[in-house]
């Protein structure tokens, strides 16, 4: 099997995975992880019907960004602060935002473009050392902070689950989940409405996220990898 075809074996598995869980196919975006392949592989996932791609490195994201204008880019890796206005330049989410003065960067960078940029805040649910992201007990305080600059406007949040154990992938989910509840009820009307995507889940572990309510699940190897094994 090729890229193309695998990209459709797991978008027809995410989209029933959602109708299993009650939810409409449509509210479930893949996002193609394309980190490990080259310009091919990105154009092969396009031929397969791949719409989204998430890169984590600035100097994988702006080259393939331009070759590929029609796809819709995520960035979703450490975030450099000397690498911001590249970001901003290239990417139509940014999943990974977990510092102040990341978002003033990234408003900064957003106002010279003559653009608003859609983030998402990432929150270390599961209190892994070596996790990034916001404690879940100070992500409010930054989704408040960051959806008051003008150029910026929080979509969401996103995690990384313990890698290896579905229980605990899926108690982080659902720790996602309840978190987004909680802050969304404290947003302005404004705020709350764009405040709707959770990012979660990845290869090994996007069947425990769907049922907790991802929008954007961030696949890599299960499209990308030909060894690849369940
Ligand atoms: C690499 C990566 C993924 C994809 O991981 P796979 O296990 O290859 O599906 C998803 N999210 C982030 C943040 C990543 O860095």
């Amino acid at each position: 099997m090729g890229i193309a075809e695998r990209y459709q074996m797991v978008a027809a598995e995410v989209a029933e995975a959602a109708r299993a869980a009650g939810r409409d196919p449509e509210s479930v975006r893949l996002v193609a992880v394309s980190k490990t392949v080259g310009p091919e592989g990105v154009a092969e996932a396009l031929a397969g019907g791949a719409r989204d791609f998430g890169e984590n490195r600035p100097d994988q994201i702006v080259p393939k960004s331009q070759e590929f204008p029609e796809a819709c880019w995520h960035f979703i890796g450490n975030i450099q602060s000397r690498r911001i206005p590249e970001i901003v330049g290239a990417a139509s989410l940014i999943h990974s935002l977990y510092q102040l003065r990341h978002a003033e960067k990234i408003d900064r960078a957003a106002a010279d473009l003559g653009k608003v940029q859609d983030v998402l805040i990432e929150v270390n649910v599961s209190g892994e050392e070596s996790k990034s992201g916001v404690a879940p007990a100070e992500a409010a305080a930054l989704v408040e902070a960051v959806a008051a600059l003008p150029q910026v406007r929080v979509r969401g949040l996103m995690t990384m689950a313990p890698a290896g154990d579905l229980a605990a992938a899926r108690a982080a989910f659902e720790g996602l989940a309840a978190l987004a509840d909680d802050i969304r009820a404290a947003l302005s009307p404004e705020a709350a409405a764009d405040f709707t995507e959770l990012s979660m889940g990845m290869s090994d572990d996007w069947r425990e996220a769907i049922p907790c309510g991802a929008t954007l699940v961030r696949v890599g190897r299960a499209i990308f990898s030909d060894s690849y094994q369940e």
